[in-house]
């Protein structure tokens, strides 16, 4: 059996409750962008498959596994913006302000997180949003410490689907990628952990996210209170036992 060094999870819809978080963050920043014009307001929230009368996202959506510059460049020529890295940055900016403002993190990350790095592995982040961001979001919850490694989709690894990230962090950990769990809720992170030889788990902690997770994971869970016995029937474990 081969022993765990780290696990690297996923952000959005994994730690944070993506519609709780980005669902209003999504509408404050369309707002800025639109200038308070409805029929732009109408047409950027089509493009990005946000939902305003539910205040959800369609399945398809590029804001929920995708990273800015699959939606940012499309907004840009519907406000009649040049698509370039600036429009990325101010559209980052905004999400960043507006993310922390509506931050909501699902109830198990902090005691599960907690009993992983009790039991001597390495935690990792790996998603599709800024680094920076994604620094930011970790600080709020008070969980930046436990992570010895965020990276981002231009932390220089690529984005998901892409291996790198994952393989970025086994390097880290000093381990072989077998020796990786990667946690996700979306086809991205699975192909992302499957790219990389790591062993990949989805969390289906709402339907859009089982359909979406379809049967491509090595094992789904619902929660992270799942995790350990997951963890401990696939691996053995470096130290004592995942509380
Ligand atoms: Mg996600």
């Amino acid at each position: 059996m081969t022993t765990l060094a780290g696990v690297l999870f996923d952000k959005d819809g994994t730690l944070l409750d993506f519609d709780a978080t980005w669902g209003p963050a999504t509408r404050e920043v369309l707002g800025t962008l639109s200038g308070g014009d409805e029929r732009l307001f109408r047409a950027l929230a089509e493009t990005g498959g946000y939902v305003p009368d539910t205040g959800s996202f369609r399945p398809d959506s590029p804001i929920i596994g995708g990273d800015t510059t699959e939606f940012a460049p499309a907004w840009a020529l519907i406000l009649g913006s040049r698509p370039d890295e600036a429009f990325a940055d101010r559209v980052n900016r905004l999400y960043r302000a507006a993310s922390l403002t509506h931050l909501t993190a699902y109830d198990d990350v902090a005691p599960i997180i907690d009993g992983l790095c009790d039991a001597g592995l390495a935690i990792g982040l790996a998603t599709n949003d800024s680094e920076v961001t994604a620094r930011a979001h970790l600080e709020a919850l008070g969980l930046l410490d436990r992570f010895s490694y965020v990276a981002g989709y231009d932390s220089g690894w690529g984005g998901k689907p892409a291996p790198g990230m994952v393989a970025g962090f086994a390097a880290h950990a000093n381990a072989p990628t077998e020796a990786i769990v990667m946690i996700g809720d979306s086809p991205h992170d699975i192909a992302a952990a499957r790219a990389a030889g790591a062993f990949a788990i989805g969390i289906a902690r709402t339907p859009r996210a089982a359909a979406n997770l379809g049967d491509l994971p090595d094992v789904t869970i619902r929660s992270l209170t799942e995790l350990p016995a997951v963890l401990g029937r696939h691996f053995a474990l470096p130290s004592r036992p995942i509380a």
